[in-house]
């Protein structure tokens, strides 16, 4: 089964019956989720020990007493979850798991209220006695949690066809639809995080009832009135109105990609250029090298209001333009995600790869960096720089006042945890990780789109046209992908994403030369497939030096390290004895080897070459006078920014100065 067309898209993103991770870079990722992240985040949610969010279910069902710990949206996490295995279940069905999920299903039925409403905090309180109302407090998360509800519900009958997470995801909205209409203002004021906006779209394109579709727009015009809002939940103007992004990112990033779903169904073309320009201003002046979005803990935003005590206080949050702290950088891991999902709408709507560049970017970097090779453990914040003897500790994802941590670790002892009482982000990598391929290819009037590259299978028919075939590659290590016509019928237009980052890319066709266009665009092969065709795509992968924009104060006089998509970073683990992180530099045009090495029993490539050694002392002083010393040399290795953290403790940093 795969969802209704979409009535403005220029592409639809594949099924998994299209298209797949064969082998390759991506197909290992896949396995690693498939066998290791699935599995061990259920570990954690069904063991009271370590996690609340099957035991709240339980209390709420009276299997077992107690009351509600932890954050009020663990039931979404618990939803992500679902939809995760819900994902795999589709790539690698498992009778078993299936068996789980309707278990899981009938839990949460049981929690339903008549109505639609399902909470466990709530359904908790009642059971207990104690007097509660539902969406009294907008830090619920409610919508938050009914959203993802829905889009289990969605996932899980496309998957299976079985209707049973379906329909409480239908009486969800139902009780969401009672809210537009009868309390329009307790549903503008709840929409944090809003899951709901891009879940009721998925409802709308699996029923085809235009309900949804209405559901969605009431879910912005409410919002449009709201009178109480701030930057932080982007509310403080209306959406149209709305000229640079604020606030807090998942919040942003959810939101805009929800919208992006309701431009596909109806044409809105004045909210598609709200969206384009929101876009534009995230990635041209907020968007971290490795694709992070929020750069700050706590702020403020201050260009709404003239008055101090009217200015917005804003958390886990965009910056200004150009504000990219490093090591206090936020980048939740859901935010990230979050930007890949507004991206692949905006791709979807507009066909311009400089979205499916976006996704990349993100995918190679920051996505893979928040989760430990092994597959176990997570980021919830992803720094681009660590470092020994911060003075003050970064909030972690602990301490949401559920539960003390005693004493927290130095600062560069900061590694990724397998359990965090704030669960949000580990069920989102695991569901955007397990559904990775079907951001791989799209399809749309104009044939065939292949966006991401790293080796994946693809088969598609449109039209009288159908084109079968394999991606064989060593991406993004090396830049030569091989793709053979499996089967083909007919003439489906092929074309290939030649990435943004890319210079002098070359094509042929059974070895002939096919021009190519200009990086950040798809080049389109018009012909008649034959089964045996051989397509090769070659993109020199040379080692890149990136400086910042100037107003971006963080990484001035620095560089990073760039090949192909994937961004580096200089770990201490690295440097030879008695250099520290900050003595280390890089001379300009140095030239810096590609080289095979393995980290945590993963291949990565490396780069290798010479590093500068400045002479600074470990000091602690404000201000000192520079040494006098010679600038002396090391070796140099450099390891994939995503591979970062995975030996142990230790400083890092991605952005490194530059010796000219
Ligand atoms: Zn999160």
């Amino acid at each position: 089964m795969t969802a209704a067309p979409r009535d403005s898209a220029l592409m639809t993103h594949l099924s998994a019956d299209e298209v797949r991770w064969s082998n390759g870079f991506w197909s290992r990722v896949h396995e690693r989720t498939r066998d290791v992240t699935i599995p061990q985040i259920w570990a954690s949610l069904s063991d009271p020990e370590v996690s609340p969010g099957l035991r709240n279910f339980e209390i709420a069902i009276g299997e077992r007493e107690g009351t509600h710990i932890g954050p009020p949206f663990m039931d979404g996490d618990m939803y992500k979850w679902i939809e995760a295995a819900i994902d795999s279940l589709e790539t690698d069905p498992d009778d078993a798991l299936a068996e789980q999920i309707e278990n899981l299903a009938g839990k949460i039925a049981r929690v339903q209220r008549d109505d639609g409403y399902v909470h466990t905090p709530t359904a908790i309180s009642e059971r207990n006695g104690d007097e509660t109302t539902a969406l009294a407090d907008r830090f619920n998360f409610e919508t938050y949690n009914l959203g993802h509800l829905i889009s289990a519900g969605v996932r899980h009958y496309e998957v299976t066809g079985s209707e049973s997470l379906l329909t409480l995801g239908k009486n969800a909205a139902a009780f969401l639809e009672h809210l537009a209409y009868d309390k329009p203002l307790d549903l503008a004021r709840s929409a944090i995080c809003p899951s709901h906006y891009m879940a009721v779209m998925e409802l709308f394109r699996v029923t085809e009832d235009r309900r949804y579709l209405e559901l969605a727009k009431a879910f912005l015009r409410v919002r449009d009135d709201f009178e109480d809002g701030g930057d932080d939940n982007q509310d403080r103007i209306a959406v149209r109105d709305q000229y640079a992004v604020a606030g807090h990112a998942v919040r942003a990033n959810y939101l805009y990609a929800g919208l992006a779903d309701l431009v596909l169904e109806t044409g809105d073309d004045e909210l598609r250029a709200v969206l384009e320009r929101l876009w534009t201003d995230v990635v041209d002046t907020k968007l971290y090298i490795t694709g992070g979005c929020g750069a700050l803990y706590d702020g403020a935003s201050p260009d709404g209001f003239p008055w101090q005590g009217e200015i917005s206080r804003v958390h886990q949050s965009y910056g200004r333009p150009y504000q990219l702290p490093n090591t206090t950088a936020h980048a939740e891991s859901c935010a990230n995600i979050g930007m890949i999902f507004w991206s692949e709408r905006m791709l979807a709507l507009t066909g311009d790869a400089k979205y499916a560049d976006v996704i990349e970017r993100i995918a190679y970097n920051v996505l893979l960096a928040s989760i430990s090779l092994t597959g176990d453990a997570y980021f919830y914040t992803n720094a681009l720089r660590q470092v020994r003897g911060l003075p003050f500790e970064l909030r972690r994802p602990g301490d949401t006042g559920q539960q003390v941590v005693p004493s927290p670790p130095p600062s560069d002892e900061r590694l990724r945890q397998g359990y965090m009482t704030c669960f949000c982000c580990p069920p989102n990598i695991a569901r955007a990780l397990a559904s990775f391929h079907t951001r791989a290819a799209s399809v749309g009037e104009g044939g065939l789109f292949v966006n991401q590259y790293g080796g994946s299978e693809i088969s598609v028919a449109r039209d009288a046209s159908s084109l079968a075939l394999r991606e064989d590659s060593d991406y993004p290590w090396s830049g030569r992908i091989a793709f053979t016509v499996t089967e083909a019928s007919g003439s489906l237009p092929l074309n290939l994403r030649i990435p943004g980052w890319s210079s002098g890319a070359t094509l042929t066709v059974n070895g002939d030369a096919v021009s190519v266009t200009g990086p950040g665009s798809y080049t389109r092969v018009d012909r008649a497939w034959q089964a045996g065709d051989e397509i090769v795509l070659d993109l020199p992968m040379p080692v890149r030096a990136l400086r910042g924009h100037r107003l971006a104060e963080e990484i001035t006089g620095q560089a990073a390290v760039q090949r192909g998509p994937v961004v580096y970073c200089l770990e201490s683990a690295d440097l030879p004895d008695g250099v520290l992180l900050e003595q280390a530099a890089w001379r300009r045009g140095s030239a810096l080897s590609p080289v095979q090495a393995e980290i945590a029993g993963t291949p990565v490539m490396a780069l290798e070459g010479e590093l500068q050694v400045l002479p600074i002392a470990d000091s602690d002083e404000l201000y000192a006078d520079l040494d006098d010393d010679a600038v002396g040399t090391a070796p140099a290795r450099f390891v994939p920014y995503f591979a970062w953290g995975n030996r142990g403790a230790g400083e890092m940093s991605v952005w490194i100065p530059v010796v000219w």
